[in-house]
């Protein structure tokens, strides 16, 4: 069928009762032990495999164990520790420029507002909001990856296009107790079912409300384009 809900709302109200059925151990994939552990996973993530940054943090933790031996590593070799990971030369450089900052300015602790955190090197507001929901227990927004931001349009919950503009549009019409769970959710449903180029709908929970369905749509409303 394909038809979803009548609000937004109520899109995304039963939405996230089924996902939550479906995959009831949905949490943050990424391995991590402290804040700081944590904002150089998510660093790392970003155009990049959870399964690949876990492999490779599994070492780096070992030797690098505080903001200090980051910010006095030497870039080529830092680089090269997590040379498995995609751009990792900027990525390297991104990390020991935030552990500098992070003992400069907030006495080595990984800072716990939005604001300071977007001003670390690396660090935007999708790292950020993961940062503080799991390493501060603060939920200041919705965490837009690739996943929430494709499956959100396929659902029809939005039509805004940039990962900015759809966190906004999100934090209006998801409850806010429900912020940390939608990420999660959605991000285990693009990896299960839902996924870029292929998704599986004949085998979708979401199959009867979603407007994107191949099973009775032409068009990924994602991208706007005709299945192909
Ligand atoms: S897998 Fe298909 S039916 Fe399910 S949410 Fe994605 S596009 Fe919609």
């Amino acid at each position: 069928m394909g038809t979803p809900l009548e609000s937004r709302e109520d899109q995304v109200a039963e939405v996230l009762d089924r996902l939550s059925e479906e995959y009831p151990d949905s949490s943050i994939s990424l391995r991590y032990s402290n804040r700081l552990e944590l904002l150089i996973a998510v660093i790392l993530s970003a155009q990049c495999t959870d399964e690949r940054v876990n492999a490779v943090c599994a070492d780096l933790f070992e030797k690098y164990e505080d903001a200090a031996d980051y910010a006095e590593a030497d870039q080529e070799e830092l680089a090269e520790d997590i040379s498995s990971i995609t751009y990792y030369n900027n990525k390297a450089s991104y990390i020991r420029s935030a552990c500098r900052d992070i003992i400069e300015e907030h006495d080595g602790e990984v800072p716990d507002t939005m604001s300071e955190l977007t001003e670390l090197a690396g660090v935007g507001r999708k790292t950020a909001n993961v940062v503080l929901q799991h390493g501060h227990d603060v939920v200041e927004g919705i965490v837009v990856d690739t996943h929430v931001q494709r499956i959100s349009r396929r659902l029809g919950i939005t039509e805004e296009e940039t990962p900015e503009r759809i966190e906004e549009d999100l934090m209006e019409i998801v409850p806010r107790g429900r912020w940390q769970a939608f990420t999660h959710l959605f991000i285990d449903h693009g990896r299960a079912r839902c996924t870029a180029r292929n998704p599986d709908c004949s085998d979708c929970v979401l199959e009867d409300v979603c407007p994107s369905s191949k099973l009775d749509s032409e068009v990924d409303l994602a991208s706007g384009e005709v299945w192909s």
